[in-house]
């Protein structure tokens, strides 16, 4: 039977208005903004409610940090890690260098919990930076955006540079804030060939503000550089950025 031709129009419309709104690849929907657009729009801002008690550990995570020592940790060289640790936190201590763990993690389940500082000082990418980076590589923003404006790809909780998260869920500055990260790392072959991407969850205060994005490759600052073959296992670290950002209870559950 012959079809009309306005249905056939019709039929090819909806066959491309679905490759169109399903088919867009993680690239370009990150480049639909230029790196740290200030024109991208700042998501929605979510009251999380109140900060608790430090969530505990289940049983078979690896505790990274308890609160007593940086035993686990080492500065960027390889050293003991410089950073202050005093009443059941550390605090970063500026101009010692990023610490990292002794450790080297691939696919995971982080929980990392963190203040920014009570007196505000600064402001936008200055105002309480740090940040948690899976693999050494891949950043997830810590900053106080409790009433901070800064570019929404670098704000807090942001896969930095390249997606916003779904809703600011800041607490105030002082208050501790939770990260559940969910982590699939990138995959290479054996010659160092790009197989698959890395695909991060994130809860922010037990708020989900990234539902399996797929990154584009590392994070960096102004770029977007592709992914570049890297061992299956890399360190955990936290980034000095100059600010006294505060951390505690951090433990990770390997999932490969
Ligand atoms: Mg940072």
């Amino acid at each position: 039977m012959k079809q009309p031709l306005w249905l056939i129009l019709f039929s090819i419309l909806i066959f491309l208005g679905g490759v169109y709104s399903n088919g867009q690849t993680a690239k370009q929907e990150v480049e639909k903004w230029k790196v740290h657009d200030p024109d991208r729009p700042m998501p929605p801002v979510v009251d999380p409610g109140p900060a608790g008690n430090p969530v505990p550990a289940p049983s078979d995570a690896i505790i990274l940090f308890d609160g007593k020592d940086l035993s686990q940790w080492t500065d960027g060289k390889g050293q003991p890690a410089r950073w202050k640790v005093e009443n059941g936190y550390m605090e970063v201590v500026a101009k010692t260098g990023a610490i990292r763990t002794k450790q080297n993690f691939g696919d995971c389940q982080l929980h990392v919990e963190w203040a920014s500082p009570v007196l505000v000082k600064g402001e936008g990418q200055n105002l309480a930076n740090s940040g948690v980076f899976l693999m050494n590589i891949y950043e997830v923003q810590v900053l106080d955006c409790y009433k901070n404006k800064t570019y929404a790809d670098g704000m807090t909780a942001a896969l930095y540079a390249q997606y916003p998260p779904m809703v600011n869920a800041c607490r105030p500055p002082g208050e501790w804030q939770t990260y559940d990260i969910i982590f699939r790392r990138p995959r290479f072959d054996d010659k160092g060939q790009f197989i698959s991407p890395a695909w991060v969850t994130v809860f922010h205060n037990n708020i989900l503000v990234h539902n399996n994005a797929e990154l584009i490759g590392p994070t960096t600052h102004k770029a977007r550089p592709p992914y570049k073959a890297h061992p299956d296992r890399l360190p955990i670290s936290l980034q000095d950025h100059g600010s006294p950002i505060r951390f505690r209870n951090i433990w990770i559950r390997e999932l490969e």
